[in-house]
């Protein structure tokens, strides 16, 4: 498979980088192509070759439809490999992430509906608690991932899913690396307060 024609949309070039630049903290047009971050990049075999370098050229000229909607949007891990190795210091994983949002804000029909209703729960829990209750957002995403799957009539994917978290739980547990207990955060008012003007500034 060969890397994704890139569509080149003048008219929506400019506002579409300024927006990505603003939203994500990135200096785009600082990328001169070099490609040290997709040679790190840890999910570049399951992308289709959509690379981070990829990804910056098609918000640099305007694809804003793909950009918005493929596979390393929704697979990137935040590693921060490739911004470790950009001579630029761009965080590809700022980029992803206000991508997403973008994505998720124009209610785009996700490449990765799993991973979407995944990084869902855990935002929502982050915000509404300050910070990520295991129990409470794993409860949240196997809802989301349910309801969806019921309304598509997919109800061996519940099975399926039921079955390969309790496998997963049971060996997190042996390894004592599940917590059951439940936290809120001092700074919680802090970082819902901060959520509101970080959609503030997205709708201005
Ligand atoms: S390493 Fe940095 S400058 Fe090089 S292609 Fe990637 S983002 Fe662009
Ligand atoms: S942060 Fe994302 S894009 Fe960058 S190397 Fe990690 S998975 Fe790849």
């Amino acid at each position: 498979m060969a890397a994704p024609a890139i569509d080149i949309n003048p008219d929506q070039a400019q506002p579409f980088l300024k927006e990505v630049m603003d939203r994500s903290g990135q200096n785009l047009s600082a990328c001169y192509q070099c490609r040290r971050c997709a040679a790190g990049c840890s999910v570049g075999d399951e992308t289709d070759f959509f690379t981070p370098n990829l990804l910056i050229r098609m918000v640099v000229l305007g694809d804003r439809e793909r950009a918005l909607n493929n596979q390393l949007v929704w697979k990137c891990v935040s590693c921060y490999t490739c911004g470790t190795r950009c001579p630029n210091d761009i965080q590809t994983a700022r980029i992803t992430e206000t991508l997403k949002k973008m994505a998720k804000a124009e209610h785009l029909p996700p490449l990765q509906p799993k991973i979407a209703d995944f990084h869902d729960a855990f935002v929502r829990s982050g915000i509404r608690w300050g910070r990520v209750n295991e129990m409470e957002f794993m409860g949240a995403y196997e809802m989301k991932f349910a309801l969806r799957n019921i309304k598509a009539r997919q109800f061996g994917a519940i099975l399926d899913e039921v079955k390969t978290q309790a496998g997963l739980g049971m060996k997190m547990t042996q390894l004592r690396r599940m917590h059951f207990g439940f936290l809120i955060a001092k700074g919680r008012k802090e970082i819902k307060a901060l959520q509101r003007k970080s959609k503030q500034r997205a709708t201005h």
